[in-house]
């Protein structure tokens, strides 16, 4: 969760579809059936933008900011699609991905700022996503993942409509579930050749950036699914990316940079994995220093923290529990709204307090649609719906625990045991927790990276992240004077 949180609705947006007539592709030279005219991505890129900012936060270190708004614009002179107004920013995300809208925005979260090891390889995946805004690829949405962040959870609850009423909170998310087809996937890539190199950077690189990405999704497993689906087969692309970069470099012989170091120096402490500012879990309790609260999580409960919300669930999927800002001035305002919202309707609605701080506890039963758009009669399928409304710190959170009806009798002991743990925090070890940054140092003998890496007091723990993150296996060859990415607070 952000501390900033504003609920932007963006579904719906990109599903514009108008068919505006026929047009030649900028980059395959094409005649096609455009989807959108020039004007109208323009319009959905700065729709959509807002939106992004809000969810997700701007990552802020001004040298990078602008190296990437360097080279963006470098690189957007030289594209099929000079004319259209690009901008460029780095969002504050650990997750390791990179996406485009239509209209020139493209964004690149911290995470893979953090995993690239040279410009070079940054080029590639600046050139990849220009390219799906000059060859104007229709981008599809996905509605099932995101990010890795949401629907992990919402997905292992059974019932359709507990997933309904999680997904209703993610619909500011839901620009970031594009996706495109892989065929657009392959010609971004080639453009992403293409472009890189014609602004003087070694495309290889670029291929041997879908090794780390291969790594990160191998070792991964769930983390960071989400880049296979938008990003598919990250190895196969390796190799057709190296088959491209080898071709062009023939065509066009020409010194191409890579520009390590340079690059190394610039990503000097950038923040690595999550940020403990915007909440964590330690001992099967959440922990937001900066809003200074906590929450208990029900051991053996599986959880997912992302700006907008934190959620957990239970392990055989029957009953789910949200966390995440109300909005409304005052405690009543916020109950109406979350009732309206979400269709509830309230059996019984008390007021009380938890640890000290005023709130609202409702029960409610959430009412099915019909074909014809009428409440339904509740049944054992309805969704039942303990919610607490909370004042705290100038702020009012909702803690919502979701479960059928057939299961919520069940369900309600084990909500209640969570919202009545809600309670400030002032140790000062939580409130000061600091995250993992990359430090950039210079190896000091020949050796292999492990080598490196624990004469740099790493720890073991650490290690086969370390190699990821350098681009290496740790019994790779360093030598003295060599840059390194190490990992400390
Ligand atoms: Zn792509």
């Amino acid at each position: 969760m952000k501390v900033k949180f504003q609920n932007h609705i963006l579904t719906g947006l990109v599903a514009i579809s108008l068919l505006t007539g026929c047009s030649k592709n900028p980059v395959t030279g094409k005649k096609e059936i455009i989807f959108m005219s020039k004007e109208k991505e323009i319009a959905l890129g700065a729709e959509s933008h807002p939106g992004i900012v809000a969810t997700m936060g701007i990552y802020d270190d001004k040298s990078l900011n602008a190296f990437i708004n360097e080279k963006g614009k470098a690189m957007a002179n030289i594209s099929h699609r000079p004319d259209l107004p690009y901008q460029f920013f780095i969002v504050d995300s650990p997750v390791v991905n990179a996406f485009a809208v239509p209209g020139g925005y493209v964004y690149f979260t911290r995470g893979i700022m953090a995993h690239f090891n040279n410009e070079a390889e940054f080029a590639g995946v600046l050139g990849h996503e220009i390219g799906h805004i000059t060859a104007r690829h229709s981008a599809r949405q996905q509605t099932s993942q995101i990010f890795g962040q949401v629907g992990l959870l919402a997905g292992m609850v059974l019932s359709e409509t507990v997933r309904g009423l999680a997904d209703q909170t993610q619909q500011a998310l839901g620009l970031l579930l594009l996706s495109y087809s892989r065929e657009h996937e392959t010609e971004s890539d080639k453009i992403g050749v293409e472009y890189s190199s014609k602004i003087g950077y070694d495309a290889h690189q670029m291929a041997d950036f879908f090794g780390t990405l291969k790594k990160i999704s191998d070792k991964s497993g769930q983390s960071i699914p989400t880049f296979q689906s938008t990003h598919p087969d990250p190895g196969g692309r390796q190799s057709k990316v190296e088959k491209w970069a080898t071709e062009y470099q023939t065509a066009h012989p020409a010194k191409y940079n890579v520009n390590r170091d340079t690059y190394l120096r610039k990503i000097d402490g950038i923040i690595y994995g999550t940020d403990p500012k915007q909440g964590f879990v330690e001992n099967n309790v959440f922990y937001h220093p900066t809003l200074r609260f906590q929450l208990p999580v029900p051991s053996g409960w599986q959880y997912e923290n992302s700006p907008a919300q934190f959620q957990m669930a239970a392990k055989d999927g029957k009953s789910m529990m949200l966390f995440m800002l109300a909005p409304g001035k005052s405690l009543e305002e916020a109950a109406q709204t979350v009732v309206k919202n979400y269709s509830l309707q309230v059996s019984e609605n008390n007021k009380t307090t938890i640890n000290g701080n005023p709130a609202i506890v409702m029960i409610s039963t959430q009412a099915a649609q019909t074909q014809t758009g009428q409440p339904a009669a509740a049944t054992a399928n309805s969704i039942q719906v303990a919610t607490w409304l909370i004042q705290y710190g100038g702020s009012i959170y909702a803690i919502h625990g979701i479960a059928q009806a057939s299961n919520f009798g069940g369900s309600v002991g084990q909500f209640k045991s969570v919202a009545e743990g809600f309670k400030s925090v002032s140790d000062p070890n939580i409130i000061n927790r600091q995250p993992d940054r990359i430090r950039i140092k210079t190896v000091q003998r020949d050796g292999s990276l492990r080598d490196a890496l624990r004469d740099s007091n790493q720890s073991d723990k650490q290690m086969d992240d370390l190699a990821i993150i350098n681009g290496m296996s740790l019994s790779d060859k360093v030598t003295k004077g060599m840059l390194i990415k190490t990992l400390s607070k």
